[in-house]
């Protein structure tokens, strides 16, 4: 062990290093690092992937999320002209402005700062203050639209406003691209392929969550000369100009007017382990079915036995099953939470709702050899209703 282990009973939370690999995503990542490939070709391979789960026209295996976001926003700005990748992140003479619904900023909209875009926020999320009912529009966004808009950015979730199809129809009227944070957004497995259908240009997940693949890696899917151009700002590209040849899935580098630097995105390099582990994950994620992976789910939980916890769905991932622990109040859960992480091994429970005086019990990155050992500390915290 390189650490004090935890019991994860929270979620595939980064801060708690992700979830657990199935042996065949570690297989195939041991398999990987056993040969050596031409990093363009990795690629290749895992936009045949991505596409096939997600329908989109390429996809590629990032960094996390967070730097698919990152080279989503270089794409967005530079597109396929490598004078402007080189330039980036400096932006001057090229549309860097990502319009964002004042309520969608979030703590990962860095990533957009990072490749040099601007965040131009919109309306005013007055739904969330109590007598209030109304967010931005999709005529609000409409309006801050000018030539030096690069994207239109959307984080997806069950309360987003305004709806992404509306924000597509708007900002396809003026030839915008849409970007999306889905980071986090599944379960459902059917999201893989529904920012897509509903017309998002560049979509980002998080290969380290539910998808169960390495905690440092992620899907960026959408329009191919878009993801072609956040792939070139990722590649390593020391190697004579004429070398270089693009393999079909990202043809459009093929008539780039030279080629670029190494890229904005050479920061948040993959490694071909990441990518080979992410394949096997998403083809083991889609090809496992909605009501199987439930009822996995469910069954650990059952295992637990705790008096006076509660199951309920989780409100924004259908499908996914919690186990609420109720406190009479924040401080006393508070105090429980706090017993929790005091014991060996920690456990750390999901503290999302505890101004509520909800502590849950979260089963997708848990292992079942802990079964036992949680549902003794869980017991012991909670009074039996
Ligand atoms: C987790 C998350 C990210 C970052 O994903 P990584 O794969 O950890 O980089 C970005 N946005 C949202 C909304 C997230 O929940």
């Amino acid at each position: 062990m390189i650490a004090r282990r935890i019991i994860n009973a929270y979620g595939t939370n980064t801060r708690l290093s992700g979830g657990l690999m199935a042996p065949e995503v570690v297989a195939a990542m041991a398999q990987a690092a056993q040969s050596c490939f031409e990093m363009q070709d990795v690629q290749a391979a895992a936009s045949r992937a991505i596409v096939e789960a997600t329908g989109a026209e390429a996809g590629i295996v990032t960094a996390g999320a967070a730097a698919a976001l990152m080279l989503g926003a270089a794409a967005c700005m530079a597109r396929l002209d490598p004078a402007a990748m080189n330039r980036l992140p400096d932006t001057d003479g090229l549309p860097n402005e990502f319009i964002v619904s004042r309520s969608q900023r979030n703590m990962y909209d860095r990533s957009l700062r990072v490749a040099g875009g601007q965040i131009v926020e919109v309306g005013i999320p007055d739904r969330l203050s109590g007598p209030g009912v109304r967010d931005a529009s999709a005529g609000e966004i409409a309006e801050a639209m000018t030539p030096r808009t690069a994207a239109v950015f959307h984080l997806a979730g069950v309360d987003a406003e305004p709806p992404l199809d509306d924000l597509v129809r708007v900002a396809h009227a003026r030839g915008i691209p849409v970007l999306v944070d889905a980071a986090a957004q599944l379960p459902p497995a059917s999201n893989l392929r529904r920012f897509i259908d509903q017309g998002a240009d560049l979509v980002c997940f998080s290969g380290g969550k539910a998808i169960g693949g390495p905690q440092a890696s992620g899907i960026l899917c959408g329009r191919q000369d878009l993801v072609s151009s956040a792939l070139v700002q990722m590649l390593d590209l020391d190697l004579p100009e004429p070398q270089f040849v693009a393999p079909p899935e990202f043809a459009p580098l093929n008539q780039l007017r030279f080629l670029p630097h190494h890229g904005i995105g050479r920061v948040a390099k993959v490694g071909k382990e990441e990518v080979a582990g992410l394949i096997a994950a998403l083809r083991r994620f889609v090809a496992e079915e909605p009501a199987t992976r439930t009822a996995r789910w469910n069954a650990r939980l059952a295992v637990l036995d705790v008096p006076g916890a509660v199951l309920v769905p989780d409100g924004a991932k259908p499908g996914l099953p919690l186990l609420e622990l109720r406190f009479a109040d924040r401080a006393a859960a508070e105090r429980a939470e706090a017993m929790l992480r005091a014991r060996d091994p920690a456990v750390h429970v999901d503290a999302s709702r505890i101004r509520r005086g909800v502590l849950a019990v979260n089963p997708i990155a848990l292992d079942d050899a802990d079964l036992p050992e949680l549902a003794a500390a869980l017991r012991a915290v909670l009074p039996a209703a």
